[in-house]
């Protein structure tokens, strides 16, 4: 340790590879990483409960453990974004680790803010996990962004870009509010970024777009006693529903996987107090898209599909509409973003590992939309994210941390 203190002019070159000294004293920029802080940061923050809307608390314990870890900028916005920044020393790439602060609700889960670190071999894991509600979506990744950028500034390595480490507010509820705020009202931006959702540590290039789609179903009203007078617009968005399933068709992508569509919610719309057969019928699909995909592609091919409808079900008539957007995510591997935490996976895990996409969609979408190369790594398997077995498994936390601040290097250094 000495040794690379008294040689403090040029210290970053010593620790971006692994130094031996005389002894066999071998020093790398993993020793600035004290696993167990991990894990009892991401145990703590898995403690406070942070639903969308309601994630000061948890914003500010991280904005308190990023003053104490050096870091040059920190704050916490006025809709519960926190951001903190350690400054670059030159011209170099800057990099944004990004993750979302709320979770979904715990609904039925059993001690779910316990933050708990248990035997992971009830969830067919090995070795130890963080169990609670954001252990895997994503409070783990935070606390590993959060080290990882520390031990960068602890090893005194002195960066060419900004380093900066945020976690959005409002991921769960709302068309990536959070995340926009943070770009277009705090003016963040990066040269490239990492979204730390949750990959198993394997690079994901993206992921699929939702649209919710919205169909109104016409019908029309008359007397319940008598129905044959009128036309239910309820039976007739149910018999539309099943022929849209049977004869929709939907693209593929070999990495981000097949197009799917479901239905999200039917209601009739007519307010009923006298019995009356309703006249309307809302009906919401979530429909998966793929990048290149747009808006008028999809309505064109519902108006298709209910043209099609017209034909084997009496009286069906519908409009459509779309009543929700989340874009999709697709960054070629080309991408210097992508390269370099290939290139870091393999310091740390001996491989580059498979590239992957996510089922599920990321705020990282919105970042790349802003013309911010961003790529996906994070820890644990997002098949946990939103159920009752929700966990971490801590070796993950040790690796991605690694990952990150290997990554950080390769960027900014
Ligand atoms: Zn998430």
């Amino acid at each position: 340790m000495r040794w690379v203190k008294n040689c403090s002019g040029n210290s970053a070159i010593y620790f971006l590879v692994i130094v031996t000294i005389g002894g066999g004293v071998s020093i790398s920029i993993f020793d600035y990483i004290n696993v167990d802080e991990v894990i009892r940061f991401a145990q703590a923050l898995v403690q406070i409960p942070s639903e969308s809307g309601n994630e000061r608390q948890v914003a500010e314990l991280i904005a308190r453990e990023m003053r104490k870890l050096g870091y040059d900028e920190v704050y916490v916005d006025s809709i519960n974004n926190v951001i903190g920044r350690i400054k670059g020393f030159g011209n170099g790439p800057s990099l944004l680790l990004v993750g979302h602060i709320d979770h979904a609700e715990a609904g039925t889960m059993i001690k779910p803010f316990s933050g708990e670190l248990m035997d992971g071999s009830i969830f067919g894991i090995v070795g130890e996990v963080i169990y609670g509600r954001g252990a895997v979506d994503m409070k783990g990744a935070m606390a590993c962004m959060v080290y990882a950028a520390a031990a960068v500034k602890k090893a005194g390595i002195k960066l060419k870009g900004d380093v900066i480490v945020a976690g959005n507010s409002l991921e769960e509820v709302s068309a990536a509010e959070g995340v926009l705020y943070m770009l277009d009202n705090d003016k963040i931006t990066a040269d490239m970024a990492i979204c730390g959702e949750a990959t198993n540590l394997n690079v994901c290039l993206g992921h699929r777009g939702n649209a919710e789609v919205k169909l109104t179903v016409k019908g029309r009203m008359c007397h319940a006693s008598n129905p044959s007078r009128g036309i239910n617009a309820v039976i007739k968005a149910c018999e539309f529903i099943n022929f849209y399933l049977e004869n929709y068709k939907l693209p593929k992508h070999e990495l981000l996987g097949d197009c799917t569509t479901t239905v999200l919610d039917i209601r009739a719309v007519t307010e009923r107090k006298a019995p009356i057969v309703p006249d309307l019928c809302h009906v919401y699909f979530d429909r998966r898209f793929l990048p290149g995909e747009t808006r008028e592609k999809i309505i064109a091919e519902y108006k298709e599909i209910i043209k099609q409808a017209q034909k084997v079900i009496a009286d069906f008539d519908a409009d459509v509409e779309i009543t929700k957007w989340g874009l999709a995510l697709y960054t070629p591997v080309e991408e210097k973003v992508v390269q370099s935490l290939q290139k870091a996976r393999s310091k740390v895990m001996g491989e580059e590992g498979k590239l992957s996409a996510w089922i599920f969609g990321t705020d990282g979408a919105f970042i790349a939309d802003k013309g911010i190369p961003t790529v996906g790594f994070g820890p644990g398997d997002e098949a946990f994210a939103h159920t009752p077995e929700e966990h971490i498994p801590v070796k993950h936390l040790e690796l991605a941390t690694k990952v990150y601040a290997q990554a950080i290097l390769d960027i900014c250094g």
